[in-house]
């Protein structure tokens, strides 16, 4: 079976092609920001890595919001468009079985069929990159929700005292603290209040033009308020991570996103410190790294598309047949 997997994230534009269970080539690019021009640029891709020989199935795994039930991405927060119909629209020029899903929703099906931990009928999937999402494996039923969208974890309040405003609007977010956008808005508030020496850290951070590549660079050349800023980074993630096992009982919570990846060295043994303080006492979950790194998504949408899910087989977009 050869299947194009499609990651489409707002910044980049990820394709694939897989065949007998591995992929064999892959191309990326920068998101375009017209509807008109990502249809183009994903079958120009397609042609391209397919060796213009066609393929059996397309999986995308998407950005949000989703219809599902058309296969659309409606009102993007990061692209300059109302509406992208992606599935029919990649169906008829592709002609070939096309399923659509959230992002987050095709990475947890991805490391349930592919991943390291496939199998285990309770998992889910975070990912800690830009901003912060989930998808979710319950009893071996993968969630969709009313559009398909991801459960929107990265919303829940961690901090209810805080100050600190998510692009959602609302106060005290995970996301708004602890993914890629929150990290520079956590370390200037935590700049207010830092008693200890002057530091690069500091003083980039009261500035707010601290980026997190800086942050955990600088912390890890023992910046002491760095040092504190991915403690801190680290305790919220744990909070995220205690209050979505407590509402989704998983046996396994995978973490992906770039944020993570590129430091889980350091924020792994943090966060399962913190997690033994902020997780239900009894809890037996553990996390672990996301199977297939910077691929997650195209493995997501390989996953959706060669054993798709039975919530998803009906709003797959199937050629007429010749
Ligand atoms: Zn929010």
């Amino acid at each position: 079976m050869r299947v194009l997997a499609v990651d489409l994230g707002a910044t980049n534009l990820r394709v694939a092609l897989f065949e007998g269970g591995s992929l064999v080539r892959k191309a990326v690019t920068r998101t375009p920001q017209s509807p008109g021009d990502i249809i183009d640029t994903i079958v120009e891709l397609a042609r391209e890595i397919s060796r213009e020989s066609g393929v059996d199935a397309v999986g995308v795994a998407s950005i949000g919001p989703l219809d599902i039930g058309r296969g659309d991405i409606v009102n993007p927060p990061n692209l300059p468009f109302k509406r992208l119909r992606l599935r029919d629209e990649l169906g008829k020029k592709l002609g070939a079985k096309v399923v659509v899903a959230n992002d987050c929703v095709a990475a947890v099906w991805g490391e349930y069929i592919y991943g390291r931990h496939s199998g285990v009928s309770n998992m889910g999937y975070v990912t800690i990159s830009t901003g912060i999402g989930g998808g979710f494996i319950v009893d071996g039923e993968l969630l969709l929700g009313s559009r398909g969208n991801a459960h929107e974890v990265g919303h829940i309040v961690v901090d209810y005292t805080s100050n600190i405003r998510c692009g959602c609007g609302g106060l005290g977010h995970w996301e708004a603290l602890a993914s890629g956008t929150g990290i520079p808005k956590l370390a200037q508030s935590l700049a207010k209040s830092w008693g200890g020496p002057e530091t690069e850290a500091l003083a980039r951070s009261r500035g707010q033009v601290i980026t997190p590549e800086e942050v955990f660079r600088l912390a890890s050349e023992g910046d002491p308020f760095a040092v504190r800023v991915v403690e801190e980074v680290a305790r919220i993630i744990a909070a995220g991570l205690a209050s979505v096992a407590a509402a989704y009982d998983p046996e396994v919570l995978v973490l992906g996103g770039s944020v993570y990846l590129r430091n889980a060295e350091v924020l792994r043994p943090l966060i399962e410190e913190y997690l033994s303080a902020y997780a239900m006492e009894g809890s037996h979950f553990r996390i672990e790294d996301a199977s297939f790194g910077d691929d997650e998504g195209l493995w997501g949408a390989y996953a959706i598309a060669s054993r798709t899910p039975r919530k998803l087989e009906k709003y797959a977009y199937k050629p007429a047949s010749r």
